[in-house]
């Protein structure tokens, strides 16, 4: 059964912990400050990191998602590193989304360099899918539920985006949330474990990579920090185009 105080108005799917606020948590933060509810399904819980532990990045989660405000953080429990897309990882996506019934869905890009990326955003749209289908039982008297809109954000290559989100006003605590993953990203007050190399993500430059893609895609709404995404099955509609377009360029 769903019940109301389960209902998301937007549900973010990541094939890690971190994923979410590395990519959207700008996005989340302004959402939050809007006052919608906000959820975060992780599919693993990203065992194979290079650094840290288990135990470790399930508190970094929690610490992160307090931050950013989270209405609601769910673990598949799928393995990292071979995210599987069969029936019963269908089914535990379908379960989430059956309960929570949010209407938008936020999910990680078609192509990435990572294969865990490119394999949860498999197993995650053809559940968001399936999970409309009202042949498809999930159990718990879970009524079939799909999101009015799917929209993928951008990992590690870039794409040509539908629309930018202006992040802008929750950029501090978005960079706040990302701080929490003290083992995954730079911070100079963590030290590393026996055998913990530096990783590509952990490297200080990759947080300014991060700043630096955000005031670029910013810059092209005419705003200081931005946030893409793509609508890969449009065109949606619009009923208020003057509000739809609300957004005010400075320098046009
Ligand atoms: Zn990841």
């Amino acid at each position: 059964m769903s019940t109301d105080s389960d209902r998301l108005d937007v549900l973010v799917f990541a094939a890690h912990p971190d994923d979410a606020e590395l990519n959207v948590g700008g996005t989340i933060a302004t959402l939050v400050a809007q006052g919608y509810r906000v959820g975060v399904a992780d599919c693993t819980r990203g065992e194979l990191g290079s650094r840290g532990t288990v135990e470790g990045r399930a508190a970094e989660a929690a610490e992160a998602a307090r931050v950013l405000g989270l209405y609601a953080r769910y673990n598949l429990g799928l393995p990292d590193g071979a995210i599987p897309d069969t029936p019963e990882a269908r089914l535990a996506v379908i379960r989430i989304v059956r309960r929570t019934r949010p209407d938008i869905a936020l999910v990680p890009p078609v192509a990435c360099r990572h294969p865990d990326h490119e394999a949860a955003s498999r197993l995650v749209t053809a559940a968001l899918y399936q999970s409309g289908l009202v042949r498809i039982e999930a159990g718990d008297g879970l009524a079939p539920w799909r999101p009015h809109h799917v929209l993928h954000y951008m990992q590690t290559l870039d794409f040509e985006p539908t629309l930018v989100v202006d992040v802008t006003a929750a950029w501090e605590v978005r960079m706040q949330a990302l701080r929490a993953y003290r083992s995954q990203f730079h911070d100079p007050t963590y030290s590393a474990a026996d055998g913990e190399p530096e990783t590509y993500i952990s490297n200080p430059a990759f947080l300014e990579s991060v700043e630096a893609r955000a005031r670029s895609y910013g810059h092209r709404i005419g705003v200081r920090y931005g946030e893409p995404f793509l609508y890969r099955h449009g065109p949606f509609g619009v009923t208020d185009l003057v509000g739809t377009f609300s957004t005010r360029r400075e320098h046009r």
